[in-house]
């Protein structure tokens, strides 16, 4: 069978969606093209942007790499990378992988420690809360100090946008989370033009799906991280249901993650969120909060002054070169 795009080449891939089989060549385009449009169309990024990219070395974080690279300046590019502390997932072999990856696309890597940052690994602060009868998952730990990690460093070095590599499947899953816990604030969040963060988050990759992240992936070649996290059996069950509930929905009708998200993002275009400000280190928090999460997680494991209340995040980053153009903050 023919690829039902350029009807020339050996058709390999199916597309549900779409309704149509395509060549590996014309799939790839067609992913390339979707995070291209979605750019365009939020004016997620603009010409000159200096855009930090959250890398986990993951296949979604290869696929956010590449598709940037070719959108815009390398040289405006930086990425980002997390070392969690989580025994047999942050493997230093992995990280030279990505960053050998990033430096072939000309984009230079900066890795941040949990522990420098907030005192704790994520392993120890999971550690430290069942010591202290603090019944939260791992992954709420996990996710509270990488997406504050990710926006600090994102300020300090003065990045104009934080590109994160979430897919589509990720952006519908936490909408869904976020109407059951009857989370406006939340929901109002995952919106492309939201600014509740202070510096403004892009998600290129949020109308990709992840089965065409994972395939494109393979396509590539990418060297991905292929270790699982040890916690991943902890992971929240709400979003794992989920997860499996929304495969079912789009097999027997496929295309529905994409216009769930696309009815979600009409609905939310109007209307500001407001923002607290934490009383201990001045993050933007959700209103009404006194404390941001990160602070109140880490009080709740024993550091009442982490690292970051004192000192800059980027002191173990010395020597970058910083965004091209000799112009670094
Ligand atoms: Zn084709
Ligand atoms: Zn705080």
């Amino acid at each position: 069978m023919l690829c039902q795009a350029c009807g020339s080449r050996r058709a390999s891939v199916y597309q549900p969606h779409s309704g149509r089989a395509l060549c590996r060549e014309c799939f790839v385009e067609d992913v390339r093209s979707r995070v291209s449009a979605e750019i365009k169309k939020w004016g997620m990024i603009e010409p000159g942007d200096r855009v930090l990219l959250a890398l986990s070395g993951g296949k979604d974080s290869y696929l956010l790499l590449e598709s940037l690279a070719l959108l815009h300046d390398p040289s405006r590019l930086m990425g980002l990378t997390i070392v969690e502390g989580i025994p047999g997932y942050n493997r230093e072999e992995d990280l030279r992988k990505l960053r050998e990856a990033a430096r072939g696309y000309g984009v230079e890597l900066v890795a941040v420690s949990v522990k420098d940052f907030t005192g704790l690994s994520v392993h120890e602060m999971v550690e430290s809360a069942r010591r202290r009868g603090v019944s939260l998952s791992a992954c709420t730990f996990c996710g509270v100090a990488r997406r504050r990690i990710m926006s600090d460093i994102a300020k300090e070095l003065g990045a104009d946008k934080l590109a994160t590599a979430h897919n589509l499947d990720d952006e519908v899953q936490t909408a869904i989370m976020n109407i059951i816990r009857g989370d406006l604030v939340g929901l109002r969040r995952l919106h492309p033009r939201s600014r509740s963060s202070g510096i403004r988050r892009i998600k290129p990759m949020r109308k990709v799906y992840e089965w065409e992240s994972a395939t494109y992936a393979m396509i590539r070649g990418f060297p991905f991280q292929s270790a699982e996290c040890m916690y991943i059996g902890e992971h929240p069950t709400l979003r794992a249901r989920l997860r499996s509930e929304l495969y079912a929905v789009e097999r027997r009708r496929p295309g529905s993650l994409l216009k769930f998200l696309e009815l979600l993002d009409r609905l939310l275009e109007a209307g500001e969120e407001e923002v607290g400000k934490c009383s201990r280190c001045g993050s933007p928090t959700s209103p009404g909060r006194a404390m941001c999460k990160l602070c109140e997680l880490l009080e709740g494991v024993g550091v009442s002054l982490p690292p970051y209340l004192s000192r800059s995040p980027l002191i173990s980053l010395r020597g970058l070169r910083g965004w091209g153009e000799g112009d670094a903050p």
